[in-house]
């Protein structure tokens, strides 16, 4: 017996069994009833929602030769089975994305002069219609303005929008739905049901989620899980089939860095990598997943933009409410931003772990979104690494203003002045977070010369870290450190692993180059471990507020 794939071998054959688009079965079944069938279609929708199918089922009913009374097509008589296997001369099917040419479609407009031979109707069904080219759309436009008698057209395409005006205007649209997981669960179920094959609720709305409203799919995926001759189907079985990632995973990843619970997430991440999955695709993955979330928050009618089930939409319209804007766009530009650094690295993984802890730590989940701050990958302003700076913010202005009150007993203003700029040196030194008890108000932007100079050191380190990984690939370690700063003599490096360390202590000839090569300048490498640079950073800044202060009021100022 020839093997057939499980969608053909459940194709529906007439329109009681097409799944999940009523409202196109209805229209049709009333043309079919009262002879008002028209002359050109054009069916929309994504791939396996059952375009072709039923374009087969409505030219089985043009030409069903059943005399029963039933309705039609009957599925049985010799049309109907011929239209079935493929083999009526008057159903002519044509792919338009094999054959696009103008030359394609002259000669369909000659045999379209050509009455049916055997059936009532001759019938063209043109899929993915929209890869006709600009002159074959012209040609078949002339067809479609002057249709013979006894010719149907039925065009289908996944791009409607893709398709000329002129002919959109010629056609009867009919927009095909994504099928909602129940259906598709139904039918794998009752297919189960039919091989003896016990399969779970849960394995079957899985299956029912990849699937993703394609009952084609939906039977692709269950084949698979069906072709080791399992008697019992449950969602791990399926999970190990599929070898793939869920969404149901990047609801679950998202709510653990949501909720802030970063060892979970690591431990997600590791249990995927472990049973092989690819951690670059789980990045797109994983961005894709943010992006469906913008998408549910704010377009009322998300279904055509996310090609998704309506139950995954509301899975993720649940998670998109609990996520502020500003929270959704920085965790989409922290995921984008390693992606890229990803497609050279060959430490995707860390690059990874880093966006995990990037997203659980970066921006306060549920905070106004006013107060929200983007994340970055690596950069001098990566939360972890600023922690420090924000527990010392506050303490720096009391410590400048205490000093000179003991002594000369400066005017306020002076003192002010002199704090003020010590904070803005502070903020220079490689934190962007604004501290909570500035005078300034909370929700206003750091100062716009500190977001630059972040943002230049985080250029100049990445473009000398991707130069150093074509000179030497494990100068990739650089990916690992941040620039927090730069002066005549030395720039300072951030790094959040001992081992690390030493690895770019290892390479600082290299390193000092490179970057003498992206400014220009000669300098030594300061390499800090994350958590140790704050006490000499502080000290620094203490150092650089005493100058402030002595430059404002005129005398020696000392801060200890
Ligand atoms: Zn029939």
């Amino acid at each position: 017996m020839q093997y057939k794939a499980l969608y053909r071998e459940h194709r529906p054959e007439i329109f009681s069994e097409i799944l999940g688009q009523d409202h196109i079965v209805k229209i049709l079944r009333n043309q079919i009833a009262t002879d008002t069938v028209g002359h050109a279609y054009l069916f929309c929708g994504t791939r396996g929602t059952g375009k072709t199918t039923t374009a087969r089922i409505l030219a089985k009913a043009l030409n069903c030769t059943d005399e029963s009374g039933g309705e039609k097509p009957c599925g049985q008589c010799a049309n109907c089975q011929a239209i079935s296997n493929g083999s009526f001369m008057d159903v002519i099917e044509i792919d338009a994305a094999s054959n696009n040419g103008v030359d394609n479609i002259r000669e369909l407009r000659e045999s379209v002069k050509y009455p049916p031979s055997i059936g009532r109707k001759k019938v063209y069904i043109i899929d993915e219609v929209h890869m006709l080219s600009t002159q074959a759309f012209n040609a078949l436009l002339k067809t479609l303005e002057e249709p013979p008698e006894n010719v149907v057209f039925i065009m289908a395409t996944t791009d409607p929008q893709k398709l000329p005006q002129t002919v959109l205007s010629r056609c009867m649209r009919l927009d095909f739905k994504r099928v909602t997981a129940d259906v598709i669960m139904g039918n794998m179920a009752d297919i189960c049901a039919g091989q003896g094959v016990e399969i779970t609720d849960d394995a079957l709305r899985l299956l029912a989620v990849n699937a993703d409203g394609s009952v084609r799919d939906s039977l692709s995926l269950l084949e698979q899980c069906l072709s080791a001759g399992e008697k019992r189907l449950d969602r791990d079985t399926v999970l190990e089939f599929l070898g793939a990632v869920p969404e149901e995973f990047y609801l679950e990843l998202t709510e653990k860095v949501l909720t802030h619970n970063i060892s979970e997430a690591l431990i997600m991440l590791n249990s995927a990598l472990q049973e092989g999955k690819d951690v670059k695709q789980m990045m797109k993955d994983w961005m894709a997943h943010y992006r469906n979330l913008l998408i549910t928050k704010y377009v009322k009618d998300p279904e055509d933009m996310l090609n998704m089930s309506q139950d995954n939409i509301v899975a993720l319209a649940d998670q998109s409410a609990k996520i502020e804007l500003a929270q959704l766009n920085a965790s989409i530009t922290t995921l984008a931003k390693a992606i890229n650094d990803a497609r050279y690295s060959t430490q995707a993984r860390i690059l990874m772990e880093v966006v995990i802890v990037d997203l659980a730590t970066g921006v306060e989940y549920g905070q106004p979104a006013g107060q929200a701050r983007p994340a970055r990958v690596m950069s001098t302003g990566s939360p972890a690494i600023s922690m420090p700076a924000r527990k010392s913010a506050p303490a720096q202005k009391p410590k400048a203003t205490s000093q000179p009150d003991a002594g000369a007993k400066p005017s306020s203003a002076g003192a002010d002045a002199g704090a003020d700029q010590a904070q803005t040196v502070g903020n220079d030194a490689g934190s962007d977070v604004q501290p909570q008890t500035s005078a300034q108000p909370q929700t206003t932007a750091q100062p716009q010369t500190t977001a630059d100079s972040a943002a230049d050191l985080e250029d100049i380190w990445r473009e000398a870290f991707e130069m150093g990984e074509t000179v030497k690939p494990s100068l990739n370690t650089m990916r690992r450190a941040v620039l927090s700063e730069m002066n005549d003599k030395e720039f300072k490096v951030i790094v959040d692993s001992p081992v690390f360390k030493s690895l770019l202590e290892k390479d600082e000839q290299l390193i000092c180059q490179l970057m003498e090569k992206q400014t220009g300048v000669r300098r030594r490498m300061v390499c800090k471990l994350k958590g140790q640079e704050a006490d000499k950073d502080e000290d620094g800044k203490l150092d650089e507020m005493a100058q402030q202060a002595t430059d404002v009021l005129g005398f020696n100022v000392e801060i200890k």
